[in-house]
Protein backbone atom coordinates (compact mmCIF):
# COMPACT_ATOMS: atom_id res chain seq x y z
CA UNK A 1 0.00 0.00 0.00
CA UNK A 2 1.43 3.34 -1.03
CA UNK A 3 2.20 6.13 2.21
CA UNK A 4 -0.91 8.21 3.27
CA UNK A 5 -1.22 11.35 1.67
CA UNK A 6 -4.85 12.11 1.15
CA UNK A 7 -6.57 8.99 -0.78
CA UNK A 8 -4.21 7.24 -2.44
CA UNK A 9 -5.28 6.63 -6.06
CA UNK A 10 -7.81 9.58 -5.80
CA UNK A 11 -6.69 11.09 -9.29
CA UNK A 12 -6.45 7.36 -10.66
CA UNK A 13 -9.46 5.19 -11.90
CA UNK A 14 -8.37 2.60 -9.16
CA UNK A 15 -11.17 2.05 -6.31
CA UNK A 16 -10.77 2.38 -2.62
CA UNK A 17 -12.73 1.58 0.27
CA UNK A 18 -12.16 4.51 3.44
CA UNK A 19 -14.42 3.30 6.52
CA UNK A 20 -14.73 6.56 8.42
CA UNK A 21 -15.72 8.14 11.57
CA UNK A 22 -18.05 10.76 11.49
CA UNK A 23 -17.13 11.55 15.24
CA UNK A 24 -19.77 12.33 17.84
CA UNK A 25 -22.02 15.04 16.02
CA UNK A 26 -21.40 18.43 14.73
CA UNK A 27 -19.37 19.12 11.25
CA UNK A 28 -16.63 20.53 13.62
CA UNK A 29 -15.75 17.01 14.86
CA UNK A 30 -14.91 15.49 11.73
CA UNK A 31 -11.76 15.05 10.78
CA UNK A 32 -10.25 16.87 7.82
CA UNK A 33 -9.22 13.62 6.73
CA UNK A 34 -12.64 12.15 6.77
CA UNK A 35 -13.75 15.78 4.93
CA UNK A 36 -11.57 14.69 2.39
CA UNK A 37 -12.63 11.37 1.90
CA UNK A 38 -15.77 11.85 1.50
CA UNK A 39 -15.18 14.69 -1.28
CA UNK A 40 -13.77 12.44 -3.18
CA UNK A 41 -15.74 9.56 -2.89
CA UNK A 42 -18.54 8.11 -5.41
CA UNK A 43 -20.45 5.82 -3.36
CA UNK A 44 -21.11 6.73 0.71
CA UNK A 45 -22.26 3.19 1.82
CA UNK A 46 -24.05 2.96 6.11
CA UNK A 47 -26.75 2.96 8.29
CA UNK A 48 -29.42 5.10 7.63
CA UNK A 49 -28.67 7.97 10.20
CA UNK A 50 -24.86 8.23 9.56
CA UNK A 51 -25.57 8.55 6.32
CA UNK A 52 -28.00 11.41 6.40
CA UNK A 53 -25.34 13.36 8.47
CA UNK A 54 -23.28 13.40 4.99
CA UNK A 55 -23.68 16.47 2.66
CA UNK A 56 -24.90 14.99 -0.31
CA UNK A 57 -23.07 15.87 -3.83
CA UNK A 58 -24.59 15.48 -6.91
CA UNK A 59 -23.59 12.39 -8.45
CA UNK A 60 -22.31 10.27 -5.11
CA UNK A 61 -24.72 7.10 -4.53
CA UNK A 62 -26.34 6.26 -1.20
CA UNK A 63 -26.33 2.81 0.17
CA UNK A 64 -27.97 3.33 3.02
CA UNK A 65 -28.92 -0.11 5.64
CA UNK A 66 -31.06 -0.16 8.51
CA UNK A 67 -29.12 -1.21 11.45
CA UNK A 68 -28.88 -5.32 10.46
CA UNK A 69 -26.59 -6.70 8.77
CA UNK A 70 -23.42 -5.61 8.88
CA UNK A 71 -21.38 -7.90 7.11
CA UNK A 72 -23.50 -8.07 4.18
CA UNK A 73 -22.67 -4.22 3.99
CA UNK A 74 -19.20 -4.60 4.53
CA UNK A 75 -19.09 -6.98 1.81
CA UNK A 76 -21.32 -4.60 -0.63
CA UNK A 77 -19.01 -2.30 0.06
CA UNK A 78 -15.79 -4.03 -0.69
CA UNK A 79 -17.24 -5.28 -4.08
CA UNK A 80 -17.88 -1.75 -5.08
CA UNK A 81 -14.34 -0.96 -4.23
CA UNK A 82 -13.21 -4.00 -6.27
CA UNK A 83 -15.85 -2.52 -9.16
CA UNK A 84 -13.17 0.71 -9.11
CA UNK A 85 -15.53 2.63 -6.97
CA UNK A 86 -14.48 5.20 -3.89
CA UNK A 87 -16.22 4.29 -1.09
CA UNK A 88 -16.59 5.24 2.21
CA UNK A 89 -18.08 3.61 4.65
CA UNK A 90 -19.49 5.84 7.42
CA UNK A 91 -20.06 4.94 11.30
CA UNK A 92 -20.46 7.50 14.07
CA UNK A 93 -17.92 7.66 16.36
CA UNK A 94 -14.89 6.14 15.36
CA UNK A 95 -15.27 3.14 13.01
CA UNK A 96 -13.15 0.83 15.10
CA UNK A 97 -15.17 0.92 18.29
CA UNK A 98 -18.50 -1.28 17.74
CA UNK A 99 -19.02 0.10 14.30
CA UNK A 100 -18.36 -1.19 11.07
CA UNK A 101 -14.59 -1.24 10.98
CA UNK A 102 -14.38 -4.93 12.20
CA UNK A 103 -16.77 -5.41 10.23
CA UNK A 104 -14.85 -4.46 7.02
CA UNK A 105 -12.18 -6.70 8.38
CA UNK A 106 -14.69 -10.07 9.14
CA UNK A 107 -15.60 -9.55 5.35
CA UNK A 108 -12.56 -9.32 3.71
CA UNK A 109 -11.23 -12.30 5.78
CA UNK A 110 -14.03 -14.43 4.85
CA UNK A 111 -14.29 -13.27 1.34
CA UNK A 112 -12.09 -13.79 -2.09
CA UNK A 113 -8.39 -13.23 -1.89
CA UNK A 114 -8.19 -10.29 -4.25
CA UNK A 115 -10.13 -8.65 -2.08
CA UNK A 116 -6.92 -8.44 -0.10
CA UNK A 117 -4.85 -5.88 -2.66
CA UNK A 118 -7.58 -3.66 -2.37
CA UNK A 119 -6.83 -0.08 -1.53
CA UNK A 120 -8.50 0.21 1.89
CA UNK A 121 -8.15 2.52 4.85
CA UNK A 122 -9.58 3.46 8.85
CA UNK A 123 -9.98 6.65 9.01
CA UNK A 124 -10.56 7.29 12.92
CA UNK A 125 -13.04 9.76 14.52
CA UNK A 126 -13.54 10.84 17.71
CA UNK A 127 -15.32 8.20 19.77
CA UNK A 128 -18.30 8.95 21.97
CA UNK A 129 -16.58 8.32 25.43
CA UNK A 130 -13.77 10.45 24.12
CA UNK A 131 -16.44 13.24 23.24
CA UNK A 132 -18.60 12.82 26.55
CA UNK A 133 -15.65 12.82 28.90
CA UNK A 134 -14.44 15.85 27.73
CA UNK A 135 -17.67 17.40 28.48
CA UNK A 136 -17.60 16.69 31.88
CA UNK A 137 -13.53 16.94 32.88
CA UNK A 138 -11.20 14.05 32.37
CA UNK A 139 -13.26 10.54 34.07
CA UNK A 140 -11.23 8.87 31.46
CA UNK A 141 -7.76 9.84 32.98
CA UNK A 142 -6.42 6.88 34.77
CA UNK A 143 -7.02 3.51 33.51
CA UNK A 144 -10.35 2.31 32.07
CA UNK A 145 -12.61 0.06 29.32
CA UNK A 146 -15.06 0.18 27.62
CA UNK A 147 -18.24 -2.36 27.30
CA UNK A 148 -20.82 -2.69 24.54
CA UNK A 149 -23.82 -3.18 26.83
CA UNK A 150 -25.82 -4.44 23.99
CA UNK A 151 -26.04 -8.33 23.98
CA UNK A 152 -27.32 -8.61 20.22
CA UNK A 153 -24.05 -9.87 19.49
CA UNK A 154 -22.46 -11.64 22.00
CA UNK A 155 -24.35 -13.42 25.12
CA UNK A 156 -25.58 -11.75 28.55
CA UNK A 157 -23.71 -13.51 31.14
CA UNK A 158 -20.09 -12.86 28.84
CA UNK A 159 -21.38 -9.12 29.29
CA UNK A 160 -22.21 -9.87 33.18
CA UNK A 161 -18.73 -11.58 33.68
CA UNK A 162 -16.83 -8.84 31.64
CA UNK A 163 -18.49 -6.17 34.04
CA UNK A 164 -17.71 -7.98 37.23
CA UNK A 165 -13.95 -8.19 36.11
CA UNK A 166 -13.69 -4.28 35.27
CA UNK A 167 -15.47 -3.32 38.99
CA UNK A 168 -12.83 -6.00 40.58
CA UNK A 169 -9.80 -4.17 38.23
CA UNK A 170 -11.10 -0.68 39.81
CA UNK A 171 -11.58 0.21 36.03
CA UNK A 172 -13.74 3.47 34.75
CA UNK A 173 -16.29 1.91 32.79
CA UNK A 174 -17.49 3.45 29.56
CA UNK A 175 -21.00 2.09 28.98
CA UNK A 176 -22.30 1.83 24.74
CA UNK A 177 -25.70 0.75 23.94
CA UNK A 178 -26.78 1.07 27.06
CA UNK A 179 -30.42 0.83 26.55
CA UNK A 180 -33.37 0.20 23.81
CA UNK A 181 -36.39 -0.03 23.45
CA UNK A 182 -36.01 -3.57 22.27
CA UNK A 183 -33.17 -4.04 25.66
CA UNK A 184 -35.16 -2.25 28.10
CA UNK A 185 -33.91 -4.15 31.29
CA UNK A 186 -29.94 -4.96 30.52
CA UNK A 187 -29.29 -1.65 32.01
CA UNK A 188 -31.15 -1.93 35.03
CA UNK A 189 -29.12 -5.36 35.70
CA UNK A 190 -26.15 -3.95 34.95
CA UNK A 191 -27.29 -1.15 37.66
CA UNK A 192 -28.25 -3.64 40.30
CA UNK A 193 -24.74 -5.67 39.70
CA UNK A 194 -22.86 -2.32 40.08
CA UNK A 195 -24.35 -1.92 43.08
CA UNK A 196 -24.25 -5.00 44.86
CA UNK A 197 -20.45 -5.37 43.93
CA UNK A 198 -19.73 -1.74 45.16
CA UNK A 199 -21.98 -2.02 48.22
CA UNK A 200 -24.17 1.18 49.21
CA UNK A 201 -21.32 2.84 51.07
CA UNK A 202 -19.36 2.71 47.92
CA UNK A 203 -22.48 3.51 45.64
CA UNK A 204 -23.54 6.54 47.68
CA UNK A 205 -20.77 7.93 46.22
CA UNK A 206 -19.42 7.02 43.07
CA UNK A 207 -20.15 8.90 40.31
CA UNK A 208 -21.87 8.16 37.16
CA UNK A 209 -21.57 10.10 34.05
CA UNK A 210 -25.29 10.07 31.55
CA UNK A 211 -23.92 11.80 28.70
CA UNK A 212 -26.45 12.06 25.77
CA UNK A 213 -26.52 13.21 22.30
CA UNK A 214 -22.86 14.68 23.26
CA UNK A 215 -21.79 17.03 20.37
CA UNK A 216 -25.33 17.84 19.08
CA UNK A 217 -27.72 20.77 19.78
CA UNK A 218 -30.17 18.40 21.92
CA UNK A 219 -26.97 17.08 24.45
CA UNK A 220 -27.77 16.60 27.98
CA UNK A 221 -25.26 16.15 30.66
CA UNK A 222 -26.25 14.43 33.77
CA UNK A 223 -23.93 13.88 36.42
CA UNK A 224 -25.29 11.02 39.83
CA UNK A 225 -23.79 8.88 42.32
CA UNK A 226 -24.47 5.15 41.28
CA UNK A 227 -26.89 4.87 44.44
CA UNK A 228 -29.54 7.61 42.26
CA UNK A 229 -28.63 6.29 38.88
CA UNK A 230 -32.05 5.17 37.51
CA UNK A 231 -32.51 3.03 34.13
CA UNK A 232 -34.44 5.51 32.24
CA UNK A 233 -31.71 7.78 32.63
CA UNK A 234 -30.23 6.21 29.60
CA UNK A 235 -30.93 5.48 26.05
CA UNK A 236 -29.50 4.68 23.05
CA UNK A 237 -27.88 8.00 22.55
CA UNK A 238 -26.43 7.57 25.99
CA UNK A 239 -22.55 7.01 27.03
CA UNK A 240 -22.93 6.38 30.11
CA UNK A 241 -19.63 6.89 31.96
CA UNK A 242 -19.22 4.51 35.39
CA UNK A 243 -16.63 5.78 37.81
CA UNK A 244 -14.19 4.09 40.04
CA UNK A 245 -13.53 3.85 43.58
CA UNK A 246 -10.79 6.99 42.71
CA UNK A 247 -13.21 9.06 40.48
CA UNK A 248 -13.45 12.76 42.01
CA UNK A 249 -16.23 15.28 41.45
CA UNK A 250 -15.55 18.92 41.91
CA UNK A 251 -19.02 20.65 42.49
CA UNK A 252 -19.48 23.74 40.36
CA UNK A 253 -22.66 25.68 39.23
CA UNK A 254 -24.16 23.68 36.90
CA UNK A 255 -23.20 20.01 35.90
CA UNK A 256 -19.97 19.51 38.20
CA UNK A 257 -16.51 18.49 37.03
CA UNK A 258 -15.74 14.62 37.16
CA UNK A 259 -12.14 13.17 37.06
CA UNK A 260 -9.79 10.72 37.76
CA UNK A 261 -6.83 11.45 39.06
CA UNK A 262 -3.50 9.99 37.29
CA UNK A 263 -1.99 8.47 39.59
CA UNK A 264 -3.90 5.30 41.47
CA UNK A 265 -2.83 5.17 45.76
CA UNK A 266 -1.32 1.49 46.50
CA UNK A 267 -3.84 0.65 48.91
CA UNK A 268 -6.34 0.95 46.30
CA UNK A 269 -6.56 -3.08 45.52
N1 LIG B 1 -18.60 4.03 16.83
C1 LIG B 1 -19.33 4.79 17.82
C2 LIG B 1 -20.14 3.91 18.74
C3 LIG B 1 -21.28 3.19 18.04
S1 LIG B 1 -22.26 2.29 19.16
C4 LIG B 1 -18.36 5.67 18.61
O1 LIG B 1 -17.14 5.48 18.50
O2 LIG B 1 -18.81 6.55 19.31
C5 LIG B 1 -23.60 3.47 19.42
C6 LIG B 1 -23.54 4.00 20.86
O3 LIG B 1 -22.54 5.00 20.96
C7 LIG B 1 -24.81 4.66 21.32
O4 LIG B 1 -25.77 3.74 21.81
C8 LIG B 1 -24.29 5.55 22.46
O5 LIG B 1 -24.03 4.78 23.61
C9 LIG B 1 -22.94 5.99 21.89
N2 LIG B 1 -23.00 7.29 21.20
C10 LIG B 1 -22.77 7.52 19.89
N3 LIG B 1 -22.86 8.84 19.63
C11 LIG B 1 -23.16 9.45 20.80
C12 LIG B 1 -23.38 10.81 21.18
N4 LIG B 1 -23.31 11.83 20.32
N5 LIG B 1 -23.67 11.06 22.49
C13 LIG B 1 -23.73 10.06 23.39
N6 LIG B 1 -23.53 8.76 23.07
C14 LIG B 1 -23.25 8.46 21.80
Amino acid sequence: MTPYSGLAGSSSPAGWLAVAGLGPGGAQWVTPEVSQALAEATDIVGYRSYVARVEPRPGVVLHTSDNGDELARAAHALRLAEQGRRVVVVSSGDPGVFAMAAAVFEALEQGPLAWRALDLRVLPGVSAMLAAAAQVGAPLGHDFCAINLSDNLKPWDLLEHRLRLALQGDFVVALYNPRSQARPHGFARALELLRGTCGEAEAARRPLVFARCVCTPQQHLRVVTLSQARPEMADMRTLVIVGSSQSRLIERDGVPWVYAPRSAPRASR
